[in-house]
């Protein structure tokens, strides 16, 4: 039995937050949209291997754009390779015209998370009305990625104990497809942290030292890394260019 695991599902997002903790992933990921054939490849992987986890969560970057929402979250709680489905989302896309598609959407999710900025209350607020069991982040400040190591940050001090998965390769922890993206490294000469999806491909993976890797003095989930940098309160810019993704 796992702890969790963290699928990048969609790198669109409607909002560009200046200090966005995942825009150097989207960025090299470019527009990705996770399709139904590779969540069935992960599901069948994790039945093949008997891997069942506490949690599944769909976060990055914002899920509710994820073009396979609905059927995606079906197969997943159908598939019982978890006991909960999580779902974190800055709820912008919680509109009057998409209400009522993203309530159904959302029936096998049973853990909702918002982060709630300076500029996206309302659309909070209609979440919370129309979906009581959503839960609203204290997300109020974001730091900057930190240009260098981060000194005396190891071991890391972060609550992370879940893998993460992105484009068939499952990654050590969930931090790790945005962090390579962010110090330019190819995740393919690092196999101790990421692992093309296979049966069994977790297996191997040295859980014990998570939060003791090189990278972890460059994550922004490392507390230790967050109190050393400066901190700016998040404000929502509102919408980008893209209506279509309103
Ligand atoms: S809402 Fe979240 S994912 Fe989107 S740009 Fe802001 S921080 Fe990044
Ligand atoms: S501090 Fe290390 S283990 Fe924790 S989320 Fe960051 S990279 Fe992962």
């Amino acid at each position: 039995m796992f702890n969790s695991i963290t699928l990048y599902v969609t790198s669109e997002c409607q909002l560009e937050c200046r200090l966005c903790a995942a825009r150097a992933w989207a960025e090299a990921a470019g527009p990705y949209q996770m399709s139904l054939e590779e969540l069935q490849e992960f599901i069948g992987v994790c039945q093949a291997s008997r891997y069942h986890f506490v949690e599944v969560k769909l976060t990055v970057r914002e899920p509710l754009l994820w073009k396979n929402l609905g059927p995606g979250c079906r197969m997943l709680a159908e598939s019982g390779i978890c006991d909960h489905l999580a779902l974190l989302s800055n709820a912008w896309a919680f509109t009057p015209a998409r209400e009522a598609e993203i309530v159904e959407a959302l029936r096998p999710v049973d853990q909702l998370w918002v982060s709630q900025y300076q500029g996206n209350e309302h659309r909070v607020a209609a979440m919370v009305a129309r979906l009581p069991r959503t839960k609203i982040l204290g997300v109020g400040l974001h730091a900057r990625q930190p240009r260098g190591p981060v000194p005396n940050s190891l071991p890391a001090d972060c609550s992370c104990r879940g893998f993460g998965l992105f484009r068939s390769m499952v990654t050590l922890c969930p931090a790790i497809p945005n962090l390579y993206a962010t110090l330019g490294r190819d995740s393919s000469l690092y196999p101790s942290y990421c692992k093309p999806l296979k049966v069994g491909c977790m297996d191997n993976f040295d859980v014990a030292a998570r939060h003791l890797q090189e990278h972890c003095q460059h994550c922004l989930g490392n507390v230790l890394v967050m109190r050393a940098m400066p901190l700016e309160p998040t404000r929502v810019p509102g919408p980008s260019a893209n209506p279509e993704m309103l």
